[in-house]
């Protein structure tokens, strides 16, 4: 081992303004603002392990549960921090494997941190042996004031920004240099590479070009949490959009009732099945079922079921809507096409696209449905049964 993160997470997050408990527990982007961290250094796969300095033994179940929750393959070593932030530094610094020869300090209040952002950091690192860290460049102009300028209007002056820096983490360290800094460091600082300068020794950094925010104010949340979606998409090269497929088909029998798309149509032939044999608005559920990827139709309602004999399929597209959501899909829309010799079902479209659009919560526009006969070919075409082909489309 000897590459280590020690993770900062016993912060009080005071500045919060009290709308959150513990700050490193949040929900984020669907995680706790904790793991985001964590998997970023695993996905960079530049350390051997972690240290994270905790607040008490309470937020560490939690934040063990976390780490369960995301299969972490890394060991995770827990310390407690102290008062000041260099308090619970020297106790991660104090809990580091002997071996540990490079130590890179994150503040998980940053969730955003990239895994080539850290990759780039340890580059840095290992070709230069110096203190270095993330830091992006100034953009705003600044000012500095003597008084409050909220209170009285007040004299200030602009700072040269083209020489100024915002500092981020992970900043990284050659062990020795960050144990002797913080073993000498007698003022209060609010990073590591300050702990470094105190010592009169140099340091180097790295400009940070993607997006790294610290959460501070509940207002900086929607923010972090845009920017973690966005990136688990391009992350994962996945689209926010996916397209199924579906295709039924039920025989044709005299004295069955014929439903279609909910609707019920006059005919003297109906179709089998375990179900109303609703063969349109089956083929749409396994589209919405295919398109998240979850199985089709026969698993959540197998026909071996008896206590859904003559089910309402009203019902079977109602729960494949539910999954999808359940998989953070909505339904965008779907087109079909029935294959009926027999009976003529163009009068009866409008009804199915008002109904299925009740039952799939979409507008009726974006809803397709046509109807073909077989050109009396094979046994659709002597209406032996009635097929059912359809897409969907959902997106995240
Ligand atoms: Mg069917």
């Amino acid at each position: 081992m000897t590459h280590m993160a020690i993770l900062l997470a016993g912060g009080s997050g005071t500045r919060m303004g009290g709308m959150v408990g513990d700050k490193t527990l949040i929900e984020i982007a669907g995680r706790p603002l904790i793991s985001h961290s964590l998997l970023a250094f695993a996905e960079s796969k530049s350390v051997a392990g972690f240290v994270i300095v905790i607040r008490d033994n309470e937020q560490r179940k939690l934040i063990q549960k976390a780490v369960a929750q995301i299969g972490l393959q890394l060991p995770v070593l827990y310390t407690t921090g102290g008062k000041e932030r260099s308090d619970s530094v020297r106790a991660g610094l104090d809990l580091l494997p002997s071996d540990t020869r490079f130590v890179y300090i994150h503040d998980v209040a940053r969730p955003a941190v990239s895994a080539q952002s850290i990759r780039a950091v340890r580059k840095a690192l290992e070709n230069h042996l110096c203190a270095t860290g993330l830091a992006h460049r100034c953009q705003d102009t600044l000012r500095e004031f003597a008084d409050n300028p909220l209170e009285s209007a007040a004299s200030g002056r602009c700072l040269d920004r083209s020489k100024l820096w915002h500092m981020e983490t992970p900043q990284a360290f050659p062990r020795d240099l960050i144990e002797m800094a913080h073993a000498n460091l007698k003022l209060a600082v609010t990073d590591d590479l300050a702990a470094i300068e105190a010592l009169g020794k140099p340091i180097l950094l790295v400009e940070s070009l993607l997006p790294n925010p610290k959460l501070t104010r509940p207002a900086d949340l929607p923010i972090i949490e845009a920017i973690l979606n966005k990136s688990a998409m391009s992350n994962t090269h996945e689209s926010p959009f996916r397209i199924g497929f579906g295709y039924d088909i039920h025989r044709l029998q005299k004295g069955r009732p014929l439903t279609l798309g909910g609707v019920l149509i006059p005919a003297d032939v109906g179709l089998v099945g375990h179900s109303d044999a609703d063969v349109l608005s089956h083929a749409i559920a396994d589209a919405i079922l295919g398109a998240v990827g979850c199985p089709d139709i026969g698993h959540y309602f197998p026909n071996t079921d008896a206590s859904i004999a003559g089910i309402n399929s009203q019902r079977i597209l109602e729960r494949a809507v539910q999954e999808a959501a359940g998989h953070g899909f909505k339904l965008i829309n779907i087109d079909s096409s029935l294959i009926a010799e027999t009976p003529r079902i163009a009068p009866y479209l409008q009804q199915m696209k008002a109904t299925l659009s009740r039952t799939l919560q979409v507008p009726e526009s974006a809803i397709g449905i046509k109807a073909t006969t077989n050109e009396r070919i094979g046994a659709l075409g002597n209406a032996a049964g009635i097929a059912a082909q359809a897409v969907a489309l959902v997106s995240r």
